[in-house]
């Protein structure tokens, strides 16, 4: 579903990403591990377009993002083809990002009737599933500050999945939450993935890594040092630098 196909991306003289290709099937979990810097972040960022590419070409779903291809030739495309491509692309970040004024259920629908043009009442009812789905269904009319760091995320993983995406990003979702309640946040992940979403997650929980990864693609320095089959690579990685990584963080 996701092609990543020798790509770039320097800001200024400092080459974050070099040279990265990587392939994510449809319904698979792929885990990005790496240390602090390492590119994992402005990765997940060029797949969304949050940045634009030095060099190379993103695919997600046969789909390339932000240019046009017309024979051999690239052109830029338009910020309004852009926006078209990136409702495809859920993503949820280490901060929650929600609207601190709406209440749960207004974040969740405010995409869908704002920028969809979903019926109000047909987008509640979306919402409404979608808060069941993340173990918030008592918590729709709270605001972001009546909720825990683990409900507020819950709820914004459910903000990204009301505009049905195709891939979802997930950039260290639980890093900022205190340790009791990563687990729920996980759970929910794991349940998204189990229904057949394509995630992509960069993370620090090896666990969750190991057990609902179908790939595990370690990261340093801009380049891909190793990826493969989430045991293998925790278990018995190859490279020094992965078994230093993963040492360090279990
Ligand atoms: P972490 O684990 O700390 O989140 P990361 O692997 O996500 O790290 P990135 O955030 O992708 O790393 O950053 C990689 C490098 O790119 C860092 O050196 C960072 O300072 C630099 N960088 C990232 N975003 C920008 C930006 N907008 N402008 C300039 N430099 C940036
Ligand atoms: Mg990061």
């Amino acid at each position: 579903l996701v092609r990543i196909e020798n790509v770039r991306k320097s800001f200024g003289k400092n080459e974050v990403l070099k040279d990265i290709t990587l392939d994510v099937n449809a319904g698979e979990v792929t885990c990005l591990l790496g240390p602090s810097g390492s590119g994992k972040s402005t990765l997940l960022r060029c797949i969304n377009h949050l940045e634009s590419i030095d060099g190379g070409r993103i695919y997600v779903d046969e789909d390339l993002i932000g240019y046009r291809q017309q024979g051999e030739k690239i052109y830029e495309m338009h910020p309004k083809e852009i926006a078209r491509q990136r409702r495809n692309i859920g993503m949820v970040f280490q901060k929650f990002n929600l609207f601190p004024h709406k209440t749960a259920i207004e974040n969740i629908t405010e995409a869908p009737t704002g920028v969809k043009g979903l019926p109000k009442a047909d987008a509640l009812r979306r919402a409404m599933e979608l808060l069941d789905r993340v173990g918030l269904a008592d918590w729709a009319g709270h605001y972001p500050a009546q909720l825990s760091g683990g409900q507020q995320q819950r709820v914004a993983i459910a903000r990204a999945l009301a505009m049905d995406p195709k891939l979802m990003l997930f950039d260290e979702p639980t890093s900022a939450l205190d340790p009791e309640l990563v687990g729920d946040v996980l759970d929910v992940m794991r349940s998204l993935a189990s229904q057949g979403m394509t995630m992509i997650v960069v993370t620090h929980e090896i666990g969750f890594a190991r057990g609902a990864g179908d790939q595990v693609v370690f990261m340093d320095g801009g380049v891909v040092v190793e990826q493969g089959d989430p045991e293998q690579v925790i278990s018995a990685p190859r490279h020094e630098r992965t078994k230093a990584f993963i040492e360090s963080v279990l």
